[in-house]
């Protein structure tokens, strides 16, 4: 990623792209016009002095690059497109038709509401229908999604959806489980408490037996279930 003053280059901005509408995993969010990096390093000198410090103190000087930078790498995942990353599919199955689990997942993510970090894991299965992918793949679908803006339930429907669409499997089911450093370190100061998400397509949803199959393979967490 060459940073964000790409995305101010005439190639970004022409948009509505045809391609992003083939499929709605695509077209989640309105792409904005991002500010040169000049600027967004002064936001953050205008948030250091918020905080109560001075921008031009030696320890502070080149704090706002690095945030800058690390804005970068946090939110990558704007840039990225899931149908991409999933594209390559082996469609040869040799028969398998079995639920594939990948659990525990790393979740790095930041909440849209804080810009605080959520962290904890995600448990992805889904049940083939002539169509798998790599589970590297699974995994990068994961990142992606959580190195945006999030809540933990679109994150979760997002991450469900993607792959149901692209992969068109019998059966996709989705839990992420987290903590919520908005919640833990201010406001109602909850330290231990996390928050578990689900999303069950298909199969998951309307076969209770594949449903409990799938919770308990992942330790039947008490799951809220996202309709
Ligand atoms: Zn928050």
């Amino acid at each position: 990623m060459d940073g964000p003053e790409r995305a101010s280059t005439p190639s970004r901005e022409k948009s509505p792209g045809k391609d992003r509408d083939k499929s709605r995993v695509t077209t989640l969010e309105p792409e904005p016009r991002r500010p040169p990096r000049r600027e967004a390093e002064e936001a953050v000198r205008t948030l250091i002095r918020w905080a109560g410090d001075d921008p031009a103190r030696e320890g502070l000087v080149e704090t706002p690059s690095r945030v800058v930078r690390a804005f970068q790498e946090w939110f990558e995942g704007y840039d990225q497109n899931p149908v991409d990353i999933l594209r390559q599919t082996f469609e040869e199955t040799d028969g398998y038709d079995e639920m594939i689990v990948l659990r525990n997942i790393r979740i790095e993510s930041h909440c849209e509401h804080h810009l605080a970090p959520i962290i904890g894991s995600a448990h992805v299965a889904y049940l083939p229908h002539h169509r798998v992918v790599g589970i590297s793949k699974l995994a990068r679908v994961v990142e992606l999604f959580a190195r945006r803006l999030q809540i933990q339930e679109k994150m979760t429907t997002q991450i469900a959806d993607t792959l149901n669409e692209v992969l068109k499997p019998k059966g996709v089911a989705v839990v992420i489980e987290a903590a919520h450093q908005c919640m833990t370190t201010r406001g109602v100061y909850k330290p231990s408490v996390t928050m578990i998400t689900s999303r069950m397509l298909g199969d998951f949803r309307s076969n209770p037996t594949t449903r409990r199959e799938f919770l308990s393979m992942i330790g039947n967490p008490p799951v809220r279930e996202i309709a």
